[in-house]
């Protein structure tokens, strides 16, 4: 299945992508993990990328779209993926498209998760990531068995630096203006499902997957 997560930073759309990668042995595609092992890595993307992302701004097409094809070539995405955080504008969305119909394959479904401004704002303040796996915690809601290290690969948890409250907020100004188009362009395309983010992360895949027809 080829399937798009949609969504606010913080909506959820990491968590639930990974819990969806056995059901659909599909790979979770997300456009911000590739492009903080890029800055991780100092490549020529990364170093480029990173001032675009500390202050809540889109990274520019130019960088981001080469990214995603070459990773969308990779074999274990032949027959389905799970894009987190891509597309996020009309263009980017209009070239996966291309990209897909030269492989003549198209997207079977576009889940969007709504979560209101308020909860999100609390989401990403407390959220810890781990630096080795990509894991995600919340110092309130679901915090690590021992304080800064990652229950499934003892990495290190951190504070993204885009997770700060302001910059969080200028991300969902960004969200607004340029990725909330595309919920008219894939419900004119008739793939769009939208659900509510509200709830246990169980309760939001079993959401997902009635809403994307996965049993
Ligand atoms: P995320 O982890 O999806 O919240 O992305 C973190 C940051 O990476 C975003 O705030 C952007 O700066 C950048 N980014 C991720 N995906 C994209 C994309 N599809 N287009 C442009 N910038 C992106």
């Amino acid at each position: 299945m080829r399937l798009v997560l949609l969504g606010p930073p913080g909506a959820g759309k990491g968590t639930q992508a990974r819990m969806l990668q056995d059901k659909l042995q599909a790979p979770q595609v997300a456009s911000g993990d590739l492009l903080r092992a890029a800055v991780r890595n100092q490549t020529v993307l990364g170093l480029q990328a990173k001032a675009f992302m500390d202050s809540g701004a889109l990274v520019p097409d130019e960088l981001v779209l080469g990214m995603i094809e070459e990773r969308l070539n990779q074999p274990d995405a032949d027959s389905g993926f799970i894009l987190d955080g891509f597309p996020r504008t009309v263009a980017q969305a209009e070239v996966l498209g291309q990209i897909l119909a030269g492989r003549n394959e198209r997207l079977d479904k576009v889940v969007a998760i709504t979560v209101p401004d308020e909860e999100i704002v609390k989401r990403i303040s407390g959220r810890r990531t781990c630096r080795s796996c990509g894991a995600m915690y919340h110092m309130s809601y679901e915090p690590p068995r021992k304080t800064g290290v990652c229950n499934d690969c003892g990495g290190e948890l951190y504070q993204r630096d885009d997770d700060a409250e302001n910059t969080v907020r200028s991300r969902l100004q960004v969200y607004a203006s340029a990725t909330k188009p595309l919920l008219d362009y894939y419900g004119n395309a008739g793939i769009l499902a939208q659900i509510d983010g509200i709830g246990r992360p169980e309760e939001i895949e079993r959401r997902i997957r009635s809403a994307a027809g996965i049993d």
